[in-house]
């Protein structure tokens, strides 16, 4: 490479190899002529032969001297042209001209070529800068040739399909789209699912360049899939808030008809009315709490707090039903636990959440132990935080419903959970909360012998 350098930049020849027939040529053609006319002269005696050997010699002097003056100029033009028409990255010195048409057509020539280069460096830095951009898309991107045929894909194109690139551009609407978009010029937008390896849901926009189309792939399956959860969220709701306010509603027809004067089945209502109330009441305010919680999700909270007091606190709290369910509770939380940030009223609900239901899908008279440690041998969990876990001694949990339990509503046992006055919020407040302290929930559970839940909590903030 540098020695490369070296000759391209090298000085050019004073007389290059070309300067010689060159020169002898030009000299030729300026001579013949003149001394075919001066030996004419002599012969015909128009001219006497010493004058005539003098003028010739005079001619030949000068049609020697321009000749290889001109002649050496002409080369080392020709040689600069051939060293760039050899290799057009060449920089190769401008040789010095000596005729002075020569050095300005020369001079001409050399700005020529510094503006073509300087253009040609511009362009290749452009288009290595938009080649850049288009390689680091974050969206999958496709160059087809007319045929359809890709000739080029990103970096997040190999990423997102590698294999399935083939199923992907043989995709019905895909085609349709590029077809469309070869016909109108104009770019075309279509939806379309795939549905191995994993279902997803893409946007393809067709845009149709000369020959070429590109195909810019947005993944929507996570946007979709919001979508559906929201309206999913919306709907189950209200199911969750209409059934009791029907409930409600039946009752107070029939304590106006037909248990008007009935006391003692207006007292049994009224009990059933109470409970389907403080039903509603649990379900809004674990919606609320829901709500809340999910609007500040994004600020972790800021208070360095101790976990421990607050923790006995919670368990003191639950004696009423431990005691009620005969439930017995070992408590192992070390004093030296570090301080952690965190938002002590939400750990509070988390804590409670996952206690109240140790205590309400565990077995009854059971054992549930409250744990808590640095977070050092366990290799799910980054070093450098807390643990805290509460495991039961329950029937525990298939393990098709584990990675479903934090969604909202989501039970294993519908009538259970609300025989024990469950809302089916519980675990989804305990995964919004963890998410804001940027910690991480990890369900264990064996069919049969019990559930752990442990919650990872870092000890510095994110
Ligand atoms: P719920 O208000 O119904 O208790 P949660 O969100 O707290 O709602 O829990 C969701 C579901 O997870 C419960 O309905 C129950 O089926 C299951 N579950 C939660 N904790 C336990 C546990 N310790 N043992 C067995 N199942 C559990």
């Amino acid at each position: 490479m540098g020695e490369a350098r070296l000759t391209q930049a090298a000085r050019p020849a004073l007389w290059p190899a070309q300067t010689l027939p060159t020169a002898l040529a030009i000299i030729f053609t300026l001579a013949a002529l003149p001394s075919v006319i001066f030996v004419l002269l002599v012969l015909f005696g128009g001219l006497k032969p010493f004058f005539a050997v003098l003028g010739l010699s005079a001619f030949l002097i000068v049609a020697c001297l321009l000749g290889l003056l001109l002649g050496r100029d002409i080369a080392a033009m020709a040689a600069l042209l051939r060293t760039l028409r050899a290799n057009p990255e060449a920089t190769p010195r401008e040789p010095a001209l000596f005729v002075p048409g020569m050095a300005a057509i020369g001079g001409d020539a050399a700005s020529l070529i510094r503006a073509e280069r300087q253009n040609r460096a511009r362009l290749t830095e452009r288009t290595a800068a938009d080649h850049a951009l288009l390689e680091r898309l974050p969206d999958p991107l496709f160059r087809l040739d007319s045929e359809g045929v890709i000739t080029w894909r990103n970096a997040s194109a190999l990423n997102a399909f590698g294999a399935e690139t083939a199923a992907l551009l043989r995709h019905p609407e895909l085609r349709l789209a590029l077809a469309q978009a070869r016909r109108s010029m104009a770019p075309v937008r279509k939806s379309l699912a795939l549905a191995v390896p994993v279902p997803r849901e893409l946007d393809a926009t067709v845009i149709p360049v000369g020959d070429r189309s590109y195909v810019l792939i947005t993944d929507r399956t996570r946007e979709r899939s919001i979508e559906k959860m929201r309206a999913d969220f919306v709907a189950n709701s209200s199911h969750e808030l209409r059934t009791p306010l029907a409930s409600l509603i039946g009752f107070i027809e029939t304590l106006r008809g037909p248990a008007a004067d009935d006391p003692e089945a207006q007292a049994r209502f009224l009990g059933i009315m109470a409970e389907q109330a403080e039903r509603m009441q649990r379900v809004i305010a674990d919606l609320l709490s829901l709500s809340r919680i999910e609007i500040i999700e994004h600020q972790p909270p800021e208070e360095i707090f101790y976990l421990p007091p607050l923790l006995e606190r919670i368990v003191a709290g639950l004696e009423p039903i431990l005691a009620t369910s005969g439930t017995k509770i070992d408590v192992n939380v070390p004093a030296d636990l570090p301080k952690i940030p965190a938002d002590p009223d939400q750990l509070t609900q988390v804590f409670t959440n996952l206690l109240d239901n140790a205590i309400k899908y565990g077995k009854r008279g059971g054992r549930i132990r409250l744990y808590a440690g640095p977070a050092r041998q366990d290799a799910r969990f980054e070093p450098g935080g807390i643990l805290v876990a509460v495991a039961d001694d329950g029937p525990g949990i298939a393990r098709e419903h584990i990675p479903r339990l934090t969604e909202r509503f989501y039970r294993v046992d519908k009538g259970r959970s609300r025989a024990v006055g469950g809302t089916g919020l519980g675990l989804a407040i305990v995964k919004h909360v963890i998410n804001r302290h940027r910690g991480r929930l990890v369900i264990d559970s064996v069919e049969g012998q019990g559930t752990t839940f442990t919650v990872w909590l870092p000890v510095r903030g994110a």
